[in-house]
């Protein structure tokens, strides 16, 4: 009950300020990025020490697919903020001459933002980026399941942002049904399909907008044109990054046999160069993040199948070597449920057009998908046949690192985007405006809308609305206006006169 009060307050608070408009004026959100940047410059050390105490997360892990992607994020952000915030002026026609109209995006109001614990700190803190630059205020909540980053969080936000508008909560469910009772105006979630569907049965209250960002299978197709040894490294290594405990990790393999044979061999080679004879004991493997997830991918490697490569592992350590599991069966647990650590299965067909049936008769759209093939004709079939929320072609995983491209699921793998710009738009609201013209001359143009009507009336305003488009080359520029000032006036004399 007190939790429930505390936030209340908290919500409030933020609220307030939204509507004073404290978190509108460019300023605002241009120094909050900039602390948001230098609060990853002067903390690089706490959160790679946050992320070892939580999962073994190697240094390079985290320099590069956190505090680096973080950093990238936020100046893009702070270098594009005046742009995105411009009002879209739009080109006027025939319809509307004397008038002007504009895109103009505005903040939502308060927003939540639900993490996962795989990749505690970008996950969190990337979705805050673009919610402040968007002019929102944020609750953030991370995962509990990651503490230590948690905890790293919740000191550092309220050190560098301004807490009027910005604050951190510390918690699993429970506070997460307990914010769920306020209102909010966005909900950005990260994490699994079934705790999303219980997020969105809690946003129903409100009929709060949400984006969900989920995992799923990300299928891997293979097919017998490509360098079997730059592709098994390109899986190995998407499938090793924090041992397969990454949404968009390739889950499995779609091959024929004989391409499964020539795959397990170029992976064993890839693993031994990387992580030497016993990999257990290689630096720049991470561990499974607690005892159930450890115990869950466990059960999933001894669910169906046979071990092709790997398959050792240590629950002292939560160590579970990367593995490769041959053939399996479509119903096995394996293929069916989303494996989210260091296992890869591998499942035959015969054939391309085999491959992409296999796909799109899964129950749940791909969160990525990865096609390895030098034909051209087959990487446009598996673009244009298929669905998936990103896709590559010959590698794993690289899109998520370029700025520029939307991030986001379909169907059961999420909805919503972001990723720069993306980010931004996901937590604006585009208010459509018209600006019309207030002028005496102005309301001659429109009046054939005045009653009473007239035959000729509808006509001349069938035609205004009916084949406006077909004169969209007339744009109404200071010349234009005159033009239809003058044009206006004759019409409007003449409709008078009937
Ligand atoms: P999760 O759904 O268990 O937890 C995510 C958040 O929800 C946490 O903050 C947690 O406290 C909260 N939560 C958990 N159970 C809840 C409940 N019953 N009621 C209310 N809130 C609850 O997910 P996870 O285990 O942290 O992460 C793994 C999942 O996230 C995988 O499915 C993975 O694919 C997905 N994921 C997706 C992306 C993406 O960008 N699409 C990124 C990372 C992880």
């Amino acid at each position: 009950m007190a939790t429930n009060r505390k936030f209340k307050e908290l919500i409030h608070r933020h609220r307030t300020h939204f509507l004073a408009h404290k978190t509108r004026p460019y300023s605002f959100r241009l120094n909050q990025l900039k602390n948001l940047l230098k609060l990853y410059e002067e903390n690089n050390d706490l959160i790679l020490s946050s992320l070892k105490n939580d999962m073994n997360k190697s240094k390079l892990e985290a320099y590069l697919y956190e505090v680096d992607f973080m950093k990238n994020d936020v100046r893009m952000a702070i270098k594009y903020l005046k742009n995105w915030m411009k009002e879209t002026k739009l080109k006027m026609n025939l319809l509307m001459p004397m008038d002007d109209a504009g895109i103009v995006g505005e903040p939502e109001g308060v927003v939540l933002i639900l993490s996962p614990w795989n990749y505690p700190f970008q996950l969190t803190l990337i979705p805050l980026c673009a919610a402040i630059a968007s002019g929102n205020c944020v609750v953030i909540k991370p995962s509990e399941i990651s503490p230590h980053s948690s905890k790293t969080i919740a000191t550092l936000i309220p050190r560098y942002l301004d807490t009027d508008c910005y604050s951190v909560v510390e918690g699993g469910p429970d506070v997460v049904g307990a914010l769920l009772e306020e209102k909010f105006d966005h909900i950005f979630y990260t994490g699994s399909f079934t705790v999303a569907r219980e997020i969105h049965r809690m946003a129903n209250k409100y009929l709060t907008k949400c984006t969900f960002e989920l995992g799923g299978k990300s299928p891997v197709y293979l097919d017998s044109t490509v360098d079997v040894t730059m592709a098994a490294k390109r899986i190995m290594w998407g499938k090793c990054i924090n041992v397969g405990q990454t949404c968009v990790a390739p889950d499995y393999v779609i091959c024929t046999k004989s391409m499964e044979t020539k795959f397990l061999t170029a992976a064993k080679l890839a693993m031994d160069e990387w992580y030497g004879p016993d990999w257990k004991k290689a630096e720049d493997l991470a561990r499974i993040v607690n005892l159930r997830h450890f115990h869950r991918v466990k059960d999933l490697l001894l669910s169906g199948g046979e071990v092709g490569l790997g398959g050792k592992w240590d629950e002292e350590e939560l160590w579970i070597e990367p593995s490769v599991v041959v053939n399996v069966k479509e119903t096995d647990k394996i293929m069916t449920d989303e494996i989210f650590g260091p296992l890869l299965a591998i499942y035959n067909v015969e054939s391309e057009d085999e491959a992409i049936e296999f796909i799109n008769s899964r129950p749940s759209k791909p969160l990525c998908l990865y096609v390895f093939s030098a034909s051209k004709a087959t990487m446009k079939r598996f673009r244009d046949e298929t669905q998936s929320g990103t896709m590559a072609f010959n590698d794993t995983i690289v899109q998520f690192a370029v700025d520029e491209l939307p991030f986001g699921g379909i169907g059961e793998s999420g909805h919503g985007y972001y990723h720069g710009k993306f980010g931004f738009d996901e937590f604006t609201h585009f208010k459509g405006i018209v600006y019309r013209d207030y002028s005496w001359i102005g309301d001659q143009v429109g009046i054939f809308r005045y009653p009473p009507y007239s035959a000729l009336k509808i006509k001349i305003l069938s035609f205004l609305l009916c084949h406006w488009k077909k004169f969209k080359f007339i744009y109404f520029d200071y010349f234009g206006e005159i033009f239809l000032f003058l044009a206006g006036f004759f019409v409007a004399w003449w409709v008078f006169q009937l």
